[in-house]
Order: C-alpha cells, then sequence, then structure tokens
C-alpha cells in the first residue's frame, strides 16, 4: 500500500515539486528514526537493511549520474544497482539470531567494505569493470529500464532469494524485506527524487514491520498462537454492557508436566490453544497465564454461553492427544498404528468457571475474580466440569 501510494505520489505532476524538496528531509527522517528504531528493539537485522538502503540512496544523491560528476555518478549507480540487491537478500537470509554468527559478520563485514570496493572501481585500472557494470539492456531501442544488465540479473537472482527465504520463514520481517527489495528496484528504476523516496519508503515499510512485530509480540502468546494476557486486559476496556467470562484451567496438568515432561505439557497447551480457537458463539479465546485460559463472550449472558463452553469441555474431554514421539511419521500411516510402550494416548480435562456482571457498573476484574472463584469450585467438586458464579 505506502509503495503504491508513492507511486501515485510521484506521477502527479502538481505536487511534484513538493516531493522534489522534500525528498531528501523525508529520506534522513525515516532512516535516523527507524537505525535507532532497529537499535532501541534489539532488531539489528532491521537496522542494517536501514542502513544499506540508506547509504544506497546517499550515494546516488551524493553523486548524480548528470552534471560534471557524472562519470562517477554513472559508476555509483551501476555499483549500487549490482550489490544493493544482494545485501538486502543476504541479509533476509540471516536472522535476528544468525546477525552474530560467523555467517552474519562475514555479511556484515562484505557491506562495510563496499564503500571501498566502489572507490576503487574509480580507479582508472578498472574502468574496464566499471564499464561493464554499467553496460545496458537495451536492445530494441525501447526504454525499458535504465538499470544496466548486471543490476538487473542482480535483482532477479535477489527476489527469487528473498522470495525463498520468505517461504521458509514467514514473518512480518521477511515479508518486509522482500518489500523493501522491491521498493529499491522501482527506486533505482526512477529519477533522482524516485530514487529517494523509494528507498526511504522501502525503510517505512522497514519500520512498519517492527512495529507490526512488537505489536503481535505484546499481544499474542508465543507458544499457543493465542491472544495474550495484555490482549484480555485490552478487550476487557471495550466490552458491551452484557458479557461472559469464563476461566478454563487444566486438570492435574502439573502431573502430566512431572509424568511426561515440559516439552509434553507445551504440546498439550497448543492442542487446547487450538481447540480454543473454535468456540462457537462469539467466544474469544485468550491465554491468561501457565495453564490457564480465558474465553469472552461479549454480548452474551452466561445462560447463553454456557452450550458454547459445555461442547468446548466436551470437546477437550472426548479428544485424544497423542504426544509425539521421537518416532512418530511424519504423515498419518494408512493404517492407524497401535502406539507403543510409553507413549499413550493422553485423556485431558478441563475445569471451567464462568461469570457475568450481576449488575451494571460492574468491573470486570471483578467479574474476573468471580469466575475464577467458580473455577476453584468445580476443581473441588471434581473437575472436569463447569460452575457458574453465584
Ligand atoms: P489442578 O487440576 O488443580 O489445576 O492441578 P494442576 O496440576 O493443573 O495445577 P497447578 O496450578 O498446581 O499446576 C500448574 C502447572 O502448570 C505448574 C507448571 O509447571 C505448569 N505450567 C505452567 N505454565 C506452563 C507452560 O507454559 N508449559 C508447561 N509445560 N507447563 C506449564
Ligand atoms: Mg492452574
Ligand atoms: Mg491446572
Amino acid at each position: 500500500m505506502l509503495l503504491l501510494g508513492v507511486t501515485v505520489i510521484l506521477q502527479s505532476a502538481s505536487i511534484r515539486e513538493a516531493v522534489e524538496t522534500s525528498a531528501p528531509v523525508y529520506s534522513w527522517v525515516i532512516f535516523c528514526a527507524g537505525i535507532l528504531l532497529g537499535w532501541r528493539f534489539k532488531r539489528i537485522q532491521l537496522a542494517v537493511a536501514l542502513g544499506v538502503l540508506f547509504a544506497a540512496e546517499r550515494a546516488i544523491a551524493y553523486f548524480p549520474a548528470a552534471g560534471p560528476s557524472a562519470p562517477v555518478g554513472r559508476v555509483v549507480y551501476a555499483a549500487v544497482a549490482l550489490l544493493l540487491p544482494f545485501d538486502l537478500a543476504a541479509i533476509a537470509w540471516l536472522s535476528e539470531r544468525t546477525m552474530w554468527t560467523w555467517a552474519g559478520r562475514l555479511v556484515e563485514g562484505a557491506i562495510l567494505i563496499q564503500p571501498l570496493a566502489i572507490a576503487l572501481l574509480l580507479r582508472p585500472e578498472l574502468a574496464s569493470v566499471a564499464q561493464a557494470l554499467q553496460h545496458g539492456i537495451d536492445p530494441s531501442g525501447l526504454h525499458v529500464t535504465k538499470i544496466p544488465a548486471i543490476g538487473l540479473l542482480a535483482f532477479l537472482v535477489a527476489i527469487a532469494l528473498t522470495a525463498l527465504r520468505f517461504v521458509v520463514r514467514r514473518t512480518v520481517i521477511q515479508a518486509s524485506l522482500a518489500w523493501a527489495l522491491l521498493a529499491a528496484l522501482l527506486g533505482l528504476n526512477g529519477d533522482r527524487a524516485a530514487t529517494t523516496v523509494y528507498l526511504a519508503t522501502g525503510g517505512l515499510v522497514l519500520i512498519v514491520s517492527l512495529i507490526e512485530t512488537s505489536h503481535r509480540m505484546a499481544f499474542s502468546d508465543e507458544l499457543t498462537g493465542l491472544p495474550s494476557r495484555r490482549a484480555l486486559t485490552d478487550a476487557l476496556m471495550r466490552l458491551p454492557e452484557h458479557y461472559t467470562i469464563a476461566m478454563i484451567d487444566i486438570d492435574h496438568f502439573k502431573q502430566l508436566n512431572d509424568e511426561f515432561g515440559h516439552a509434553a505439557g507445551d504440546q498439550v497447551l497448543r492442542l487446547i490453544g487450538s481447540t480454543l480457537t473454535r468456540t462457537e458463539g462469539g467466544g474469544r479465546p485468550f491465554r491468561y497465564g501457565g495453564e490457564e485460559f480465558a474465553v469472552l463472550f461479549p454480548g452474551k449472558s452466561a445462560a447463553e454461553a454456557l452450550p458454547y463452553l459445555e461442547d468446548l469441555r466436551e470437546t477437550i474431554e472426548a479428544s485424544s492427544f497423542t504426544l509425539r514421539g521421537r518416532d512418530r511419521p511424519k504423515l498419518r500411516p494408512e493404517k492407524p498404528v497401535r502406539s507403543i510402550g510409553r507413549r499413550p494416548t493422553l485423556a485431558i480435562t478441563v475445569s471451567i468457571g464462568v461469570a457475568e456482571p450481576d449488575e451494571p457498573g460492574v468491573e470486570p476484574d471483578e467479574v474476573i475474580r468471580a469466575a475464577d472463584q467458580a473455577l476453584y469450585e468445580a476443581k473441588h467438586t471434581g473437575r472436569n466440569r463447569i460452575c457458574l458464579a453465584e
């Protein structure tokens, strides 16, 4: 959307002048803010990507391919067209963790020596290499692109590599790096103002992905993928007058952890989480903490929510959780295999406490407390049941 918006803005002649004068400011603001944010959020991968885009943008802006410095400008432009796509693809193949391994150091080192390599290209001894880099593709005389052939090839390879990386690792950050690469391609294909605006917008896409990722980290639970307790706190602020809260706690979970290990416990949490996402009747599940979940029914009374919760309880009771052993086949076998030894299908049950505001103006915290009390009741009267707050 951002790239599309920028493309439309760059096409309109009426604001062209304003765009040209404000483009450098836009670039400085985006890149400085972005690099600071990347550093502050400990997203070095994004900070490096922003640094590379900024360096490319500044290099092309400082050495224009027209006027007295045109020969230098053309070499700088051709070198950037070759190096920028590979840099972005290499950064996309790294991750926050691998930034500090030898592979990460290698990429960072290779990026850092690039200005030196470009300076060397300007020496008369390497004139033929510089010439080859600038070789354009315009066989039919049609002006398709001003990006030299080698640069175009670099972009194609980099786009393929980045797309492949996204297939392997589907994160917002990986997607944003692919978009930044597209922004770089559009930017290098355009005139000077377009280069600055597109590259800075590529940087903006990276910043947005950083904010998006941080938001997801805060509001969704890593293990189960359910909205987190913070998301529940947030949802509690926007409740209609009538609503129902159910607190759900797994029965004898500690025993399961002790017997089969923490990893098995995590698996069960994930499975319960995915069962809860299928709650009907408009119930919104959250991971409250540990092995406790909450389901919120906005606009429903406890009596209305009860059948859906009963469905949940029964579904969980009826489903058999097979622990994923090391010898578990990746694909479902044609004939079911009877499990051998101590990897039985586990019977998991949950206890549920339900509450609703008994009069208007009751704080949601009070309702949660009442649901908790009801849950306690459910535990003490035999578990695997639902209790309604009085
Ligand atoms: P009850 O039927 O009374 O609820 O018994 P319980 O054993 O489920 O209750 P208790 O609260 O004593 O135990 C909760 C256990 O949940 C303790 C802790 O080890 C485990 N637990 C909490 N969070 C996680 C987690 O993220 N992963 C795993 N594997 N275990 C967790
Ligand atoms: Mg508990
Ligand atoms: Mg429990």
